[in-house]
């Protein structure tokens, strides 16, 4: 039988987005907690979200799809779904947990996000699915501090391995130049190259513990961010940060993208692979714990 709505009872609101609200609830039947994703009804990111959290069903740092609620109105066949329940993440999203935080990240915790961030894009990438909105609300933490990808309203799947995709889909402030402007960035175009960038501003943002294109402050207006990503110097992380975070950090913001680094070679970069990956992870997972303790 199909899933419902009513299979769910409503405990909190767990995040806001473009997309919609999305829940806490409880299963009524398995007593199961999930995270139900609501979406405003023929939204189409609903059926692009489920088709690729289906398709990466066994990737590693993806989210858990474990139903698709259709809409109520299901006589229309091939509408899209009304509701998705996911796999709650208890640590809610890195940018919520860097507002309870109230301060930046360190490095060791960041280290955590950033390798499990590049499992989860590796697996995805070799899918031929591009996230396109890669940022610290896209990425949900567990109380043992593991990291998933979230959100694929923005998603797409890669006919071809170089199928071009420098639509203005996704949140403009953590767009790759090249998106901005394909043709002065032509000839090294990688659709895959796009997610490092994201992912790497995302991380600089843990580590300054705000968003690092633009004053601390400034409305992110559309103009003010364009010329900020195309004409600007890549954001880098201060001096006294380690020379590996540095050397991370710059080989992901490569403004051109043929010269930024792959996933595969950020999976072997020392700030990720030369770090002890199980503490880095519980000292994220301390973060967690402190976060909710402020919660109480
Ligand atoms: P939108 O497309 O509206 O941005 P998201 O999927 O990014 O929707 O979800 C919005 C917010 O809801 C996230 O930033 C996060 O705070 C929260 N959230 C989403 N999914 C989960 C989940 N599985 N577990 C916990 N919190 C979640
Ligand atoms: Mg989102």
């Amino acid at each position: 039988s199909e899933a419902r709505l009513s299979d769910y009872e409503r405990i909190s609101v767990l995040g806001h987005g473009n997309g919609g609200t999305v829940y806490k609830v409880r299963h009524r039947r398995s007593a199961q907690p999930f995270a139900l994703k609501l979406f405003a009804a023929g939204d189409p990111s609903a059926t692009r979200e489920a088709e690729i959290l289906k398709l990466a069903a066994d990737a590693p740092h993806v989210v858990r799809l474990h139903a698709v609620i259709p809409s109520a109105s299901a006589a229309a066949a091939g509408e899209a779904p009304a509701a998705l329940a996911l796999e709650l993440m208890p640590g809610g999203s890195l940018a919520g947990l860097l507002r309870r935080l109230g301060r930046p990240m360190a490095e060791h915790p960041i280290a955590a996000v950033a390798r499990q961030a590049l499992l989860g894009l590796a697996a995805l990438h070799a899918l031929r699915v591009v996230h396109r909105d890669l940022k610290p609300s896209n990425l949900l933490v567990g109380a043992g501090g593991e990291v998933k990808i979230a959100d694929f309203g923005a998603g797409k799947v890669l006919r071809r391995r170089l199928d071009p995709c420098a639509s203005y889909v996704g949140t403009a402030a953590y767009m790759s130049p090249e998106r901005f402007d394909p043709e002065a960035y032509s000839g090294d175009y990688d659709p895959y190259a796009a997610d490092v960038w994201s992912l790497g501003v995302a991380i600089l943002e843990l580590y300054l513990g705000h968003f690092p294109l633009l004053p601390e402050g400034q409305r992110p207006d559309w103009a003010a961010l364009m010329c900020a990503i195309c004409f600007g110097e890549a954001p880098e992380p201060p001096a006294a940060a380690s020379e590996e975070f540095r050397d991370f950090v710059a080989r992901c913001l490569e403004k051109k993208a043929g010269q930024r680094a792959s996933v595969a070679e950020l999976l072997e970069h020392p700030f990720v692979a030369e770090r002890d990956a199980a503490g880095a992870q519980q000292v994220l997972a301390a973060l967690v714990a402190e976060a909710e303790q402020g919660d109480l």
